[in-house]
């Protein structure tokens, strides 16, 4: 009788886990550990949609909300440069986890600007985010072990999905023209996205914003987009629209025309309730996007 009481008690427990607290810096990792976590983890996002990491600076509140999570996820790289002393406290470093941990340094870029030595945009190449995606799993599945298969073998019917994401981006790169294969952006966050597709790119603003824009760029760019006839520039949704603007200007100045496209989500997913809440949405909308801008129109058959 005894053994059936505990064995009850055992069931009831195992039915309903704790929900795992977890913090991520930014809403595409936030993404990241929903997909694998489910509703296992409750998931907090230091920077929302339409947000900067690159000049983010903590609030008092997540101060408090990092405090007490089980886990933090960040990117690493240098992408969350402004929260980086607090992460490093001795509180706070044994329980963050960087997701761009396990990937391969020879698949990274290097930084134009920002803190690091490398490009922190690592979940334009979805091949790298599949990774990633292991390093979450991986990490929640040590965290809460009696999870563990639960959360890899959502990480793998997950990674399934991005791989054939992967394949149908680099088959819409192929309705982009030789000639057009230039992405120009208000910062540098599209390099991995531009060597998966093969696309150059051109940013008004390095890999990093917090230097702000040195106006020699914004001829730079001009320079480039007259010389080479590029017709659209894109805003994203977690910068100004000032220095797309400033090239415009420039590109009209220079007896040229150019215009603005977008906003693509570069360092933030979209509103949530939407498609583009999440990364496979808004991936799937930023390279709509730019094979719509960038795509020349079909020759009509006579
Ligand atoms: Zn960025």
């Amino acid at each position: 009788m005894a053994g059936g009481i505990f064995a009850a008690g055992c069931i009831g427990d195992a039915a309903q886990p704790r929900r795992r607290h977890i913090v991520a810096s930014i809403s595409v990792v936030a993404d990241a550990v929903r997909m694998v976590g489910g509703e296992r983890v409750e998931v907090h996002t230091l920077v929302g949609p339409g947000g900067d990491p690159h000049q983010y600076l903590l609030q008092p509140r997540d101060l408090e909300i990092l405090s007490a999570a089980d886990m933090v996820f960040i990117i690493g790289l240098g992408l969350e440069e402004s929260m980086r002393q607090v992460l490093a406290e001795p509180n706070l470093s044994g329980r963050t986890v960087a997701v761009s941990g396990n990937i391969d340094r020879a698949e990274l870029l290097p930084a134009t600007s920002g803190g690091g030595a490398f490009d922190p945009h690592v979940w334009f190449d979805v091949r790298l985010w599949v990774t990633a995606i292991q390093t979450v799993a991986d990490s929640l599945a040590k965290l809460d072990s009696a999870s563990a298969d639960f959360f890899l073998s959502n990480a793998a019917s997950y990674q399934n999905q991005l791989l054939q994401l992967d394949e149908w981006m680099v088959a819409r790169a192929r309705e982009i023209s030789e000639a057009r294969r230039v992405l120009i952006t208000a910062h540098r966050g599209f390099d991995y996205l531009g060597r998966r597709m093969g696309l150059e790119t051109v940013g008004v603003l390095g890999t990093g914003t917090t230097a702000g824009v040195d106006p020699d760029e914004i001829d730079r760019v001009a320079a480039v987009v007259v010389a080479r006839d590029i017709p659209f520039v894109f805003a994203e949704t977690s910068l100004t629209r000032e220095d797309v603007e400033a090239v415009r200007g420039r590109v009209g100045a220079q007896g040229g025309s150019v215009e603005i496209a977008g906003p693509l989500y570069s360092d933030a997913t979209g509103n949530p309730e939407t498609v583009e809440e999440t990364y496979i949405g808004m991936m799937g909308y930023d390279v709509n996007a730019i094979v719509a801008a960038l795509a020349e129109s079909p020759i009509l058959s006579p």
